[in-house]
């Protein structure tokens, strides 16, 4: 086992390490063991008022944060970037011991965060408005201003790139921030704190409060005093924090949510190249992933030869110590475990055909065989709720019309792909399925440039790129009297 330093386990509020005013604490657990890593701050509705009332005063219309110039707020995210780069391997390490996944991914991650943040290091002096030829005598034009004090819950499944999402775009906007991260991973969030501390942020900028849901989350997003939440995490929470937000204030609202995505594949297809992108699309991180595509569709023509594709890779697929040569982790918890465990009992029950896995693996820690199932049926469990584990459901379609009825037929829209050679199956498939992301031929492929979120039920606005700035952002629209006459 490698041994990971420790170094933050308190709130991060003002740019101080405190602990919660009621002195509680919460463990966080090793998935790939199940042992306690250490105990942590646990903040609640108390710790959030004063991580809420650090922000508000950053936020103040002459505070040091309020009056730098944009371009001084870009390179105080570059400079995150770098001290980000340069803790890579520890923060790797870190993230790996807190979610499981492998530590080669999880590095990988954190070098992708750092383009984000600079990406948006570069945006920070780029906030433009518009000048309006508006009707009468009048000069308008708008002026885009950060929104204020943001509250930002994070899920568990990419803590790093999570944080990074929420916060580099509030910054570059210059919005000060409070985040609460998933209670299964508070670990790299802290880390994360500390090193934009070092990079210089002034105080209250950004706060840290770790903790739960319904109690430190809730108060985030019933708090009069926070102007927009940021939510990512699963649709049924996000329900609950649309509602809280519209409670006592009118909060703006960002959320990402879940998903059931459909991968589709057409006969002309190579079907080894195709199984491949397809077992990435489902078992990337264990499964537990957003945007997964979980629903494998596939032409009648190659579906014997794929499904039998399909089953030797996920077989094929290394399963283990998450700081080895692995491809796949533990799942996160022991909730988490135990509902994937029952969605693969679900399937066998239900009369899919279990082609690979369809078991734990080993006895301790929450791993799970990359999973197959085949003669999939759309009005299966398996084929129509959000499983975020390693099974990959495949089912067989005939035509076009078809699949993109059934790829449609759910009440989630966040991604979709298609494989297909046939440019015009492409273009229609594109134009006629609901989802934020749409991928050809390729699939999960996110950068800091392309804009990320769901139709329907999968969420609420988007994150990364321009989008992702404008949800910080407020428009203020500002029209000016010209004088009739000459003035002189
Ligand atoms: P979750 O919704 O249970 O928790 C997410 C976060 O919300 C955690 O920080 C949690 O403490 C907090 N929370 C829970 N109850 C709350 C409440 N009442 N008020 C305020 N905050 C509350 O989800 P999860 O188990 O962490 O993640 C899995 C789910 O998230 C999956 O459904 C997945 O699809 C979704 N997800 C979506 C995206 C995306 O980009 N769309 C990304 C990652 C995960």
């Amino acid at each position: 086992m490698v041994k990971v330093d420790i170094k933050y386990t308190k709130l991060f509020i003002n740019n101080e390490w405190v602990d919660a005013v009621s002195k509680k604490t919460f463990p966080t657990i090793n998935p790939q063991d199940e042992s306690v890593i250490t105990q942590v701050a646990e903040g609640d509705k108390a710790d959030v008022d004063l991580a809420v009332a650090a922000a508000r005063k950053a936020f103040h219309r002459y505070s040091e944060w309020r009056t730098l110039d944009a371009s001084a707020r870009g390179l105080l995210l570059l400079k995150l970037a770098d001290l980000v780069e340069r803790d890579a391997k520890y923060l790797g390490e870190l993230e790996t011991l807190d979610c499981g996944k492998p530590v080669k991914q999880a590095e990988g991650e954190v070098v992708w965060s750092a383009s984000i943040l600079r990406y948006y290091a570069g945006k920070a002096d780029k906030i433009l408005g518009n000048t309006i030829p508006a009707d009468g005598d009048v000069l308008t034009f708008t002026l885009k201003e950060p929104v204020g004090v943001c509250g930002q819950i994070l899920p568990w499944n990419y803590p790093i790139p999570m944080f990074v999402w929420k916060i580099a775009p509030a910054f570059a906007a210059g919005c000060t921030v409070v985040v609460k991260p998933a209670e299964q991973t508070p670990l790299t969030a802290l880390a994360m704190a500390a090193l934009v501390k070092e990079a210089g942020f002034p105080a209250g900028v950004l706060n840290v409060v770790p903790g739960y849901g319904p109690t430190a989350g809730a108060a985030l997003t019933h708090h009069p005093d926070v102007d927009k939440v940021a939510f990512t995490g699963s649709t049924e929470v996000g329900r609950i924090i649309m509602s809280a937000a519209s409670a006592v204030n009118l909060k703006r609202v960002t959320l990402e949510l879940g998903g059931k995505s459909a991968l589709v594949i057409f006969n002309d297809a190579d079907v080894d190249k195709a199984a491949d992108i397809a077992h990435r699309a489902a078992f990337a991180n264990a499964g537990q992933c957003c945007v997964a595509g979980t629903r494998t569709y596939v032409q009648s023509g190659i579906y014997d030869k794929f499904v039998a594709k399909a089953a030797e890779i996920a077989k094929a697929r290394t399963v283990g110590n998450p700081y080895e040569d692995v491809q796949q982790g533990p799942q996160i918890d022991t909730e988490m475990f135990t509902k994937v465990m029952g969605y693969i009992d679900a399937g066998k029950k239900g009369g899919a055909r279990c082609v690979a896995g369809g078991d734990r693996q080993g006895k301790v820690g929450f791993f799970v065989q990359p999973t197959v199932f085949a003669d999939v049926s759309d009005d299966m469990k398996i084929a129509k709720e959000e499983i975020f584990g390693p099974v990959q459901s495949i089912l067989k379609f005939e035509t076009f019309e078809e699949v993109v009825d059934r790829a449609n037929n759910s009440n989630y829209g966040l991604g979709a792909g298609v494989i297909t050679n046939d440019v015009t199956t492409a273009l229609a498939f594109i134009r006629h399925v609901r989802a934020g992301s749409m991928w050809v031929n390729t699939y999960e492929h996110v950068t800091p440039q392309t804009p990320f979120g769901g139709f329907k039920e999968s969420g609420i606005g988007r994150e990364l790129g321009e989008d992702g700035i404008q949800q910080y952002l407020e428009n203020k629209t500002v029209s000016f009297s010209l004088p009739k006459k000459p003035l002189l």
